[in-house]
């Protein structure tokens, strides 16, 4: 049971970071203070904040006796609509939604109908306990399962409340707890967000998002990337703030301004609006101001995704997270069924290079039919190429599927695998794609790959860096964790040196070395990876005017002068006020 949903870990936050700035309105007990986090999406926006409306007081509800026997089997109805409309409600929000937002709203679809807590809950309720009763407590034995397990499993506690918060709000005819319906355009604050409730948001009321907890890769910010609001995660002291406080959330630099002075916040936001209409009307191709070119793609999750990433400039697609079009399947797909999902993407991009990654099942995205054994440290485990040994047919079936879905649309597809950490595992996957005539590349996400890329490119004709695991396997620091998350910044110096050394081994051997983390998002980071040699990027298709507008303003000499900057740097924080200094 409890398949993927995106990750939302429950933590209270021990200490915070205030640090005053000077304002020119009359303080109040919080005027002028300054905030920080880790920035995840670009963008300037004021607003009051708003956050998330509790779940229901069960108070009373759970003292309520038992029920007489006679009135099980209706409570037993009565739990189960309440479960299905949850569900269908979820539903509904997924096919209005897209990419993503339409993904997690789906897994928590399916979470609120999944078998497992129906079935306890529904057995409390023949031995007599009222249904929101039975629902807490059926809710509650599950969360103290996964919070003993640990690790992947106690991540998905936030999503486990979530479902209870809105089962029982349903029995108890109570508004659905979540992310209330603003009046005028405000900043929705919260400990974590449940995906739900970042799945559903409208970004003309919700204009930017702040977090206590959640890192640069978690789900929140992926969410926040595809809406294009700004946002920033594990901001120290944030709880602080209580709901109507205005507040300045800059998702450049990271910092959430408290009560800041209106006439200057509003400014911050217009200067910014300025810039962000200048890349609105960028309409590529990807190219530093004097004419350095350098590819801008999209990472897309499937045919939908892709067909929306068409609409903007997106030169192609840098990364096909294949392993999410199956996070709900039980059985491993066709060869067909695969290669009609692989030919919606390759259709929507035809005749522009689509990069398609083979199935990084495992860790924080464990497959039902990859038969993942349990282990201690999934994410240093069985994950990405490594399933491929204990299951080689999986892999040779999706680039069956691939090559059927290449000839098909007439797109030949460009095909990577992920976590790859030796020469030998590149060479062999390079034998398998080149077998069935496809163009082979590998992941860069393991240090030991990135140290030995010149070995690697012996094997294979590109390699596409993924800063998320990178970063994460640099800096011996869960990409999960909120409290790591300045640690598993990809401005980290130590991280961008394996990049720089990637490059270098692309650039000796004329082949291409992309980047298509979330680092390629950020507009300055895109200017450093540009510096460091990268030759393309590719990133949420909302990212892509951002970042081809800001490459468009500098000179590939400033990209360069950034990138050694940076590169001399000590930490994450130096790194981008050195980028800063150079770039402008
Ligand atoms: C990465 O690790 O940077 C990457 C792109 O892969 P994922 O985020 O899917 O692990
Ligand atoms: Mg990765």
């Amino acid at each position: 049971m409890f398949g993927f949903t995106p990750v939302c870990v429950a933590l209270s936050m021990d200490s915070c970071n205030l640090v005053h700035m000077p304002s020119s309105s009359p303080l109040t007990s919080h005027s002028g203070l300054v905030l920080h986090g880790v920035p995840v999406v670009a963008g300037v926006q004021y607003g009051p904040v708003i956050r998330p409306g509790k779940p229901p007081d069960l108070g009373g509800a759970l003292a309520v006796p038992d029920l007489p026997e006679d009135a099980r089997a209706p409570e037993v109805e009565r739990f189960r609509a309440a479960a299905a409309a949850v569900a269908e409600r979820l539903r509904e929000r997924a096919a209005h939604a897209t990419g993503s937002a339409a993904e997690v709203l789906s897994a928590t679809a399916s979470l609120a109908q999944d078998r497992g807590w129906l079935g306890a809950a529904e057995k409390q309720i023949n031995q007599g306990a009222p249904a929101v009763r039975a629902a807490d407590a059926a809710i509650e034995q599950f969360v103290e399962m996964f919070t003993k397990l640990g690790g992947l499993m106690a991540e998905r506690v936030t999503d486990l409340r979530d479902i209870r918060g809105r089962v029982i709000a349903e029995l108890q005819g109570l508004p659905e707890p979540g992310v209330p319906i603003p009046e005028e355009p405000s900043v929705l604050c919260a400990e974590d967000l449940a995906p739900a409730d970042t799945a559903g948001l409208d970004p003309a009321l919700v204009v930017a998002l702040a977090t206590t907890l959640g890192g640069p890769t978690s789900h929140t910010a992926i969410i926040a990337r595809q809406l294009g609001i700004p946002c920033i995660v594990a901001v120290g002291g944030l709880d602080e703030v209580p709901a109507g406080t205005s507040v300045l959330v800059d998702g450049t630099t990271g910092t959430v301004t408290v009560d800041p002075d209106e006439a200057a916040a509003r400014e911050a936001v217009a200067d910014a609006a300025r810039a962000a209409q200048a890349a609105a009307g960028w309409s590529g191709p990807g190219a530093t101001a004097d004419g350095h070119t350098v590819g801008l793609l999209a990472n897309v999750s499937d045919g939908a995704a892709a067909r929306a990433a068409r609409q903007t400039p997106a030169e192609g697609v840098g990364l096909f997270r294949t392993e999410l079009c199956f996070l709900n399947t039980d059985t491993e797909p066709s060869v067909q069924t695969q290669a009609g999902i692989y030919a919606e993407v390759l259709e929507a991009f035809a005749g522009h290079k689509v990069v398609i990654r083979t199935l990084d099942a495992g860790s924080d995205k464990p497959l039902k039919f990859a038969g993942h054994a349990e282990e201690a440290n999934p994410a240093l485990g069985v994950r990405g190429i490594r399933v491929a040994t204990a299951n080689p047919g999986l892999l040779e079936h999706q680039l069956d599927a691939i090559a059927v879905a290449g000839k098909r649309t007439g797109n030949a597809p460009w095909v990577m695998a992920p976590m790859i950490a030796t020469a030998e595992e590149a060479a062999a996957f390079a034998d398998q794609a080149r077998a069935r005539g496809l163009t082979p590349g590998v992941m860069i996400e393991i240090p030991a790959a990135a140290l030995l890329a010149d070995r690697v490119l012996e094997h294979v004709d590109f390699l596409s860096i993924g800063t998320n695991d990178l970063a994460q396997y640099t800096m011996a620091a869960d990409r999960m964790a909120p409290g790591l998350a300045t640690l598993t910044d990809p401005w980290q110096p130590a991280v961008l040196s394996l990049v720089a050394r990637t490059a270098a081994a692309g650039a000796a051997v004329g082949k291409p070395v992309g980047v298509c983390g979330e680092a390629a998002a950020d507009p300055m980071l895109a200017c450093v990876l540009t510096g460091l040699g990268v030759t393309s990027l590719s990133a949420a298709a909302a990212a892509v005017r951002p970042v081809g507008a800001q490459l468009a303003r500098v000179t590939l000499q400033q990209c360069r002068d950034a990138a050694q900057a940076v590169l001399r740097t000590a930490g994450a924080a130096e790194a981008r006020a050195a980028a800063l200094a150079v770039l402008g």
